[in-house]
């Protein structure tokens, strides 16, 4: 059987007619920057988060970069977050001029660890940017009764959690400004690049508005000046057919990540995925644990299981960080999680029957990997 990663010419052709319907619209009223498509996305993602504000832009290491110089974050302040993310995170910190500080993680669910972080505060701290990391909220609440004690602004990375809640309240409030990416592949993908900032706050809704187009408030007229990291029609478009059918397909995810859980229950040597009580996961990926990581992905793409490792360096490891001087050994939880993590497939269309295949070739794998260990 096979089973690719990720899938997405399977959902087009769900959807197929409603796409092409949409895409053909927004060139007939050649509504290509700004304009009714961009706002009605707006609109409804909004209403999606339960925000006041929600604004479509470039991508979502823009919707960080925009964020965080909306709710004040300037050249030479220091802004805390996590290495077990996708580069993105950090290059949205260090593009406006401000420092970047990793902070180690909770093992139980390779978020940001609310006492590591209050740890690593400094006078120089401005903001926090916490990652609901594969889809899991992180913890929040303590998260933010830290960062309100010390004064700092939250920017929260949901690229991965569009439509996740904590305590019955939405991923899109739990922060002062939260950003999400639209990259194909994530819960809710765009055909190019997208990406969106949701808030609360007026003032910082306020200036997102007027930083993603060249500071302008109309027509050749610019309070400050900004960017250009506008979202366009066309992907504002596909978005709006697409977010209506969001809650199913998280739905369907969620089955997908409740069979896995079942099933490896026994599986030897291996830890799946947990959601905290109270916290509701959208699971864009499905990451498990083991010691024998690299055997057992060679082991399922020799069966045609597609795997993904997300992420297998922490940043703090990277080339691109080395100036940090963080050695091997500084931010241990994030280490082991890089070494031991496998993403398997997981996406609505994936079939209960693909399930219990992956299911059964990594018991199997599993097995003789830890006798192996044991002879
Ligand atoms: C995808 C992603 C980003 C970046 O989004 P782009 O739209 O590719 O710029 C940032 N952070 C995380 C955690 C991501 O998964």
């Amino acid at each position: 059987m096979n089973i690719p990663f990720l899938d997405l010419t399977a959902q087009y052709t769900a959807i197929r007619g409603e796409i092409d319907d949409a895409i053909a619209a927004v060139i007939r009223d050649t509504a290509f920057i700004g304009g009714p498509y961009v706002k009605t996305f707006e609109q409804q993602f909004g209403a999606y988060c339960g925000t006041r504000y929600a604004y479509g832009v470039s991508n979502g290491t823009d919707a960080i970069r925009v964020a965080l110089l909306a709710a004040g974050v300037r050249a030479g302040d220091e802004v805390i977050t996590v290495p077990n993310t996708f580069i993105a995170t950090a290059e949205a910190i260090t593009m406006i001029g401000a420092h970047v500080r990793f902070v180690d993680i909770e093992p139980e669910t390779a978020t940001m660890g609310p006492d590591a972080l209050a740890h690593a505060i400094t006078h120089r701290t401005k903001a926090v940017v916490p990652v609901h990391l594969h889809g899991h909220v992180a913890h929040m609440d303590q998260i933010m009764a830290v960062a309100r004690a010390r004064g700092l602004k939250v920017v929260a990375d949901a690229a991965q959690a569009h439509g996740a809640s904590d305590g019955g309240r939405a991923v899109g409030t739990l922060g002062d400004a939260v950003t999400f990416s639209f990259y194909p592949g994530k819960n809710l993908g765009a055909y190019g690049d997208a990406g969106a900032v949701v808030t609360n706050d007026p003032a910082i809704a306020e200036r997102v508005a007027l930083l993603r187009d060249h500071g302008r408030t109309k027509k050749y007229e610019h309070l400050i000046e900004g960017f250009n990291c506008r979202l366009d029609g066309l992907q504002a478009a596909i978005l709006t057919v697409k977010l209506r059918h969001l809650p199913a397909w998280t739905e369907q995810r969620r089955r997908c990540a409740a069979l896995y859980t079942e099933l490896l229950a026994d599986a030897p040597g291996l830890t799946v995925p947990i959601e905290r009580p109270g916290s509701c996961s959208v699971y864009h990926l499905y990451a498990v644990r083991t010691k024998h990581r690299d055997a057992l992905q060679v082991h399922l793409n020799a069966q045609g299981i597609g795997t993904g490792v997300h992420y297998p360096i922490p940043l703090h490891r990277q080339p691109a960080y080395a100036y940090l001087g963080l050695r091997e050994g500084s931010l241990p939880v994030a280490e082991q999680y890089c070494r031991e993590t496998l993403s398997l497939p997981i996406y609505a269309e994936l079939t209960d029957e693909q399930i219990r295949f992956v299911a059964q070739k990594m018991q199997r794998a599993l097995e003789q990997l830890e006798t192996r260990v044991s002879a």
